[in-house]
């Protein structure tokens, strides 16, 4: 599917539900996606992308940007302490924010370099062992701990269980975000993102539905 078709899915998914489609920021996950393919979707304007690792991501982006000038990036995927300050020198936002080691790595690493990008708590709403996030009821304590710490946060992320309906998840974040006074909710990707925008996503993470699936 073309990227315009996607936007014109989010922009019918955001009326249908009463909301403003310009409040939906689209994040193009490029991960393992050949280059030429990357650079297709950036011809046709995506400015706002994601990756899962913090070395494709490296490996890639500094040279996009200099041949398509600035680009958002978003880090999306489990991130090890020894890969923040790559992590942070690179992106504008990560998304998989998701222990207290993690949370004062990037406080240090923010007073050194002098910036820090806007930061989503991974929640691990289905409370899978094998899965990244925080669990939900230690999310508010998490949230404290990064505020007090003087950090961005600006919401919550989640990847809800593969065989499960994924509209729970995306409520118990939309009301753990609440509690916490947060308006960022990072849920949705291509096969459920109409019904995060329904349930108040702000970011959707789309990979193969733009790009075709992975190699
Ligand atoms: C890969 C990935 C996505 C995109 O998945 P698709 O199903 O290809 O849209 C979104 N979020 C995260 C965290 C991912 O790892």
């Amino acid at each position: 599917m073309s990227l315009s078709a996607i936007k014109s899915r989010i922009t019918a998914a955001a009326i249908a539900n009463g909301r403003n489609p310009q409040d939906i920021v689209l994040i193009a996950v490029s991960k393992m996606q050949p280059d030429a393919r990357v650079e297709e979707v950036l011809h046709e304007g995506q400015r706002v992308f994601g990756e899962n690792r913090v070395q494709e991501a490296a490996g890639k982006w500094p040279r996009f940007r200099e041949i398509f000038g600035a680009l958002e990036l978003h880090i999306i995927g489990p991130l090890q302490t020894n890969k923040v300050r790559q992590a942070m020198e690179l992106a504008q936002a990560i998304h998989s924010v998701d222990r207290p080691k993690l949370v004062h790595a990037i406080a240090r690493i923010a007073g050194e370099i002098g910036h820090c990008p806007r930061l989503f708590i991974q929640v691990n709403t289905g409370a899978e062992p094998q899965k990244a996030g925080v669990l939900p009821a230690d999310t508010v304590a998490l949230v404290a701990e990064a505020r007090e710490l003087g950090l961005p946060v600006e919401g919550l992320m989640c990847i809800p269980p593969v065989d499960e309906d994924p509209a729970p998840h995306f409520a118990m974040l939309r009301d753990l975000a609440a509690e916490c006074g947060l308006s960022g909710l990072s849920m949705g990707m291509s096969d459920d993102f109409e019904t995060a925008i329904a349930m108040g996503a702000t970011h959707i993470r789309v990979g193969s539905a733009i790009f075709g699936s992975r190699a």
